[in-house]
């Protein structure tokens, strides 16, 4: 186990829950089938998001109703807050066909379209500094894997991303050059899968790895087997199913 001299701890906060209201400014296509958004409003004062992989609810309401109870009936998915400032934040979507509801907003609502933002309500904080990074996950992953490369510095890494083929692939500010697999028409994750299960003990990126693994939730099993066997504590990770397969509004446990 890495735990007893671990170099960084993983830190669970909670932060105070807000709801806010949001309008869309603007849509950049970064791929096929991936589209970042730019939301804007008063309301996104003092908006943070500590932790690189916190996520916030999106709510999409026909109309934005007058109080936050309407407004939290309304049908809501999670999503990572990527960048934002005074007034602004950033957000990227996977487009996954005409299914759902919030993939079917970021790829065809028009300018000033609004939508509603809670939380992040908690966030799980890394502190200090990883000896080493593994970062895996599919399109869905790419924003917390963004914000987690940002932190990598300049210990050893390796981030390692599945989309379906290489026009699908998009440019990564990060200190490593990204690994990308393509599953082709194979089902989301299995290039993924079939790569994690390739890991032995001897493939371990570094001392003191902080791994971070999101994908559709199939992952979550050979991602805790490799846990298993790097010796990695479940604590100083994360590995997560960040949608399943066949269901619509997937909660992921916390
Ligand atoms: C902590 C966390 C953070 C997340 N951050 C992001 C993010 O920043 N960007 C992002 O794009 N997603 C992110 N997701 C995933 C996102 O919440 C789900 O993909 C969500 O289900 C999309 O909602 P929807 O309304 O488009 O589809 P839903 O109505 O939920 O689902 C409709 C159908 O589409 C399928 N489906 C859902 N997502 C996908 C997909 N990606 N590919 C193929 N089929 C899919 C479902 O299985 C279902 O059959 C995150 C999830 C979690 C748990």
């Amino acid at each position: 186990m890495t735990t007893s001299t671990s170099p960084f701890t993983i830190e669970r906060r909670m932060n105070e829950l807000r709801f806010r209201t949001v309008s869309l400014v603007a849509r950049e296509e970064l791929a096929p089938d991936y589209v970042r958004v730019r939301l804007e409003g008063t309301d996104l004062e003092g908006f943070d998001s500590p932790g690189a992989d916190d996520h916030m609810r999106l709510f999409f309401p026909t109309e934005i109703p007058d109080t936050i109870e309407e407004l939290r009936a309304a049908p809501s998915r999670e999503y990572t807050p990527l960048f934002w400032g005074d007034g602004w934040l950033e957000v990227e979507f996977a487009v996954h066909g005409d299914q759902g509801v919030a993939a079917p907003w970021a790829a065809t609502a028009p300018m000033g379209a609004r939508i509603g933002v809670g939380g992040p309500r908690g966030s799980a904080v890394l502190t200090g500094t990883p000896g080493s990074w593994m970062l895996v996950g599919d399109e869905t992953a790419i924003p917390a894997i963004r914000r987690f490369a940002a932190q990598i510095g300049d210990a050893p890494a390796r981030i390692v991303i599945e989309v379906r083929g290489s026009e699908d692939e998009i440019t990564i500010d990060a200190p490593v050059a990204v690994e990308w697999l393509h599953r082709g028409d194979a089902p989301a994750g299995s290039a993924l899968i079939a790569f994690l299960d390739s890991l032995q003990a001897s493939d371990a990126v570094g001392e003191h790895p902080f791994v971070f693994i999101a994908a559709e939730q199939a992952i979550v099993k050979p991602g805790r087997a490799l846990l298993e066997r790097w010796g990695v504590d479940t604590a100083q990770a994360v590995v997560k199913g960040y949608w399943k397969r066949g269901e619509a509004e997937y909660h992921a446990p916390h």
